[in-house]
């Protein structure tokens, strides 16, 4: 046999918080009132009794000397009006989440908006809420509740609205209206006011039912959260039993069952759930002939299974005060929660004022109770850091992307913080390529994966180039899909061969031939571009199958067999420059990328026998272009008609 105490079963933090309210008061020797019975716990409202704490109905039957306490569920807003009217001595137990919807449904309904509550109008924590709405507000508890509201008010489509849910709510249900009011009321701004508590509860309630032959919910038959647990439970599990308390255990079920779970409403008392969990001990102990587990083993069960019980050392609080050297907290607690400076944040030079305020509520870890003095030391830095390393651990899991600042360049690599946890990267691991200066990333913010971890040690190792890697493919795709010949794109020179210059295009490379970056002839690409330019190219040729791309550079306007078309007609008589020499003529540059012929025959009105004889290399002269075969890209000039033409010249002169 198994027994399984659901870990979110009993108290939840606001109605803890009341109730120790409530018994610090009397420990203070104060004559108590609550407005309604504090919690809906017919068990414990008869000890509070007990101990004189009394019911008032309203503000006005309390007299001057008692004290009267607001619960959990809160009150509409006439109702603490008077009590301020009154004077009256009162501490208002309002959850802080409670708060919030009042906070919201105030703020909206004065801007005219339509207040919509999913909730039980009869609840007390819905009256409260609706007693803040100062415009039109409707209730609902279902789909076809809402649906008929919609059908009979139909101006709510055309209005804005505002949607809030009673902190209990059934998460299912408010995201079937969710769905419904998404569609009709397009505008609405919907706050999810569903407690955290609540809905942890309910799903793993859920969970462990699923997991059961047996499910045991405890709580009050009027409380309304403890009445959705056994909703849920009863679902998954057919022999499903609400009970107030272990006088309601059914014994018999309870013995032919194997795997039995055990969940408990926010109104429960941990001392009625341990009084279940004995009463069964006791039971089976008497019963050990009809059943197969050993007693002591069924008790160790039971001591193992509520030991998990809301001890995991973690507390929910709300800020009460703030000094330089600590932080109050009020964690629903007889003692004073206390942070102490040096376990609020990991940053010695923080000051508390600059972290938390009064009325913030913060995830803490307990670190010790001291009944005598009656304070609990709390640590919001090892809370902070626990979450840091699950969040980790989690993201190692999932494979998913973190991001943390480098805060340290080390032997071997960086240091990355992320949620206050120090992660390694080793230099292969934190840039693109090998090689890139480290000191580059300090101070900056990056993406990384987390790729190993060591639980035992509480270290983790990641890679940013992982990231990059993916990005890099992401762009690469993205490339492809819209990559055509012609496409122009501005890219950076990655790197240099003999044979062509390499250009990142956003994520990819293509490359430029050495024959495509200049109209001349060049040696090497260095002659024109540089690592780390900014160039212009297009797309001359792709090779999807390869992934290879083929850039061009050189532009139309620069190629100059046009400048020549344009600038240098047959006729024209200008300077050049001898760039080789052979027998049969010499070779001279016209304008970068065109050389044209002088042939030995029309370099003098002499007889020439070598171009050698009369010519040398980088000697400048001038010729007249005589013919031009564009075809075949073939310039013939002529010294020699220079020279007639001067002579011609002179002579008409
Ligand atoms: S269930 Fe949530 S909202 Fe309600 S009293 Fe408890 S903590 Fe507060």
């Amino acid at each position: 046999m198994t027994v399984t105490v659901a870990k979110s079963a009993g108290f939840c933090f606001g109605v803890r918080r009341a109730v120790n309210i409530v018994e610090k008061l009397l420990d203070e020797g104060k004559k108590v009132y609550t407005l309604g019975p504090i919690i809906h716990n017919g068990n414990m409202v008869e000890e509070l009794a007990s101990k004189g704490v009394r019911i008032a109905d309203s503000p006005d039957d309390v007299k001057n000397g008692e004290t009267l306490v607001i619960r959990s569920h809160g009150v509409p807003k006439n109702i603490t009006d008077r009590i301020d009217e009154l004077k009256i001595d009162f501490r208002n137990a309002t959850c802080p989440f409670v708060m919030k919807i009042h906070k919201i449904v105030a703020e909206h309904s004065s801007l005219g908006e339509i207040i919509l509550i999913a909730g039980d109008k009869d609840h007390p924590e819905v009256r409260g809420i609706v007693g803040h709405c100062v415009s039109e507000y409707h209730t609902y508890t279902d789909c076809s509740e809402l649906n008929e509201i919609i059908e009979k008010f139909p101006h709510i489509k055309n209005e804005r609205v505002c949607v809030v849910a009673q902190t209990t709510f059934d998460v299912a249900e408010w995201k079937k209206t969710l769905k419904i009011l998404q569609k009709v009321c397009t505008n609405a701004k919907i706050f999810d006011t569903i407690c955290s508590a609540t809905s942890d509860r309910q799903s793993e309630a859920g969970l462990l039912a699923s997991k059961s032959d047996l499910m045991l919910v405890i709580g009050g038959k009027h409380s309304s959260n403890t009445n959705k647990l056994f909703k849920i439970c009863k679902d998954k599990c057919r022999e499903t039993y609400l009970i107030e308390s272990a006088k309601e255990l059914p014994l018999v079920a309870v013995q032919k069952a194997n795997r039995i779970g055990i969940t408990a409403g926010a109104s429960t008392p941990a001392s009625i759930i341990k009084e279940v969990l004995v009463t069964m001990t006791e039971e089976i102990k008497n019963n050990t002939e009809e059943n197969k587990t050993e007693p002591s083993e069924f008790e160790a069960l039971l001591e193992e299974s509520f030991k998990n019980y809301n001890t995991d050392g973690r507390v929910h609080g709300v800020v009460v005060g703030v000094t330089p050297t600590e932080v109050q907290v009020d964690v629903g607690r007889k003692q004073t929660g206390i942070i102490p400076l040096d376990e609020l944040s990991n940053d010695p030079t923080a000051k508390p004022e600059d972290l938390v305020s009064v009325g913030d509520e913060l995830d803490l870890v307990i670190m010790k109770t001291n009944d005598q003095e009656g304070t609990v030391l709390l640590s919001k830095k090892r809370f902070d850091s626990q979450k840091g390393w699950d969040a980790i651990v989690k993201a190692e899991e999932e494979k998913t992307i973190v991001k943390g600042v480098v805060n340290e360049v080390v032997k071997g690599g960086v240091i990355a913080l992320t949620n206050g946890i120090r992660v390694f990267i080793p230099a292969s691991q934190a840039t693109a390529s090998r090689g890139e200066n480290l000191e580059n990333l300090l101070k900056k913010e990056v993406s990384f994966r987390i790729i190993e971890v060591t639980r035992q040690r509480r270290r983790a190792v990641g890679s940013i180039r992982s990231v990059l890697n993916d990005e890099r493919k992401k762009k690469a795709e993205e490339f492809w899909e819209s990559a055509e010949v012609g496409k122009k794109y501005t890219g950076v020179v990655k790197s240099l061969t003999s044979y062509g210059a390499f250009v990142d295009i956003g994520g990819i490379d293509g490359m430029i031939h050495i024959s495509e970056l200049s109209w001349s002839r060049i040696k090497h690409p260095s002659e024109v571009v540089n690592v780390g330019d900014t160039v212009e190219v297009y797309i001359k040729s792709l090779d999807r199958e390869k992934g290879k791309i083929s850039l061009g550079y050189k532009k139309d306007e620069d190629n100059p067999w046009e400048i020549l078309k344009n600038n240098y007609p047959v006729g024209t008589e200008c300077e050049v420059e001898i760039v080789g020499l052979t027998q049969f003529g010499a070779f001279a540059k016209i304008i970068a990328g065109i050389d044209g012929l002088i042939h030995v025959s029309q370099i003098s009105n002499e007889r020439v026998e070598k171009p050698e004889d009369v010519l040398s290399i980088g000697q400048k002269v001038k010729v007249k272009i005589t013919a031009v075969d564009f075809e075949n890209k073939r310039i013939s000039l002529s010294m020699k008609a220079v020279l007639n033409d001067n002579a011609e010249e002179e002579t008409a002169e």
